[in-house]
């Protein structure tokens, strides 16, 4: 069942299900072609603004330390060398400066920060460790 609350040539279209719950909006190519490269950034705003991030992965995280066998202390602090956002133990921020991504037994973990976005990898050695900062970038 539609119904039409544009106009005529159904550009837009309002979907619903047999309950009558709005399921959807339809637009039409044409219509889409003409408003896509306006409409995607606020759609991705929003998105973005109102999306519940993905949980840390604090088990890739716990697996790393009890693998730990690196010739050193763990190590908590993190820094983005973009913004220069800086933390001395990530885990105790609240609300979090960074926000764990990734981390595997190999000894590599991510943050994203969390003013900048910038992705900070950090790679254990046996030794050492060494790392580095990327930039967010937005899709596209
Ligand atoms: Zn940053």
């Amino acid at each position: 069942m539609e119904h039409t609350i544009m106009n005529k040539k159904k550009d837009i279209t309002a979907l619903y299900d047999k309950q009558g719950s709005m399921f959807g909006m339809f637009i039409s190519p044409d219509l889409w072609a003409a408003i896509h490269k306006e409409v995607e950034p606020i759609i991705d705003r929003y998105l973005e603004e109102t999306q519940t991030p993905l949980p840390e992965p604090l088990d890739d995280w716990n697996r790393l330390l009890d693998f730990w066998d690196f010739a050193y202390e763990i190590d908590m602090d993190v820094t983005c060398e973009l913004c220069g956002n800086t933390t001395e133990d990530w885990m105790a921020d609240d609300p979090r400066k960074f926000r764990l991504k990734a981390a595997n037994i190999g000894g590599l973990t991510c943050f994203e920060c969390q003013s900048c976005r910038a992705r900070v990898s950090k790679q254990h050695f046996k030794d050492k460790i060494t790392s580095s900062c990327i930039p967010f970038c937005e899709k596209k």
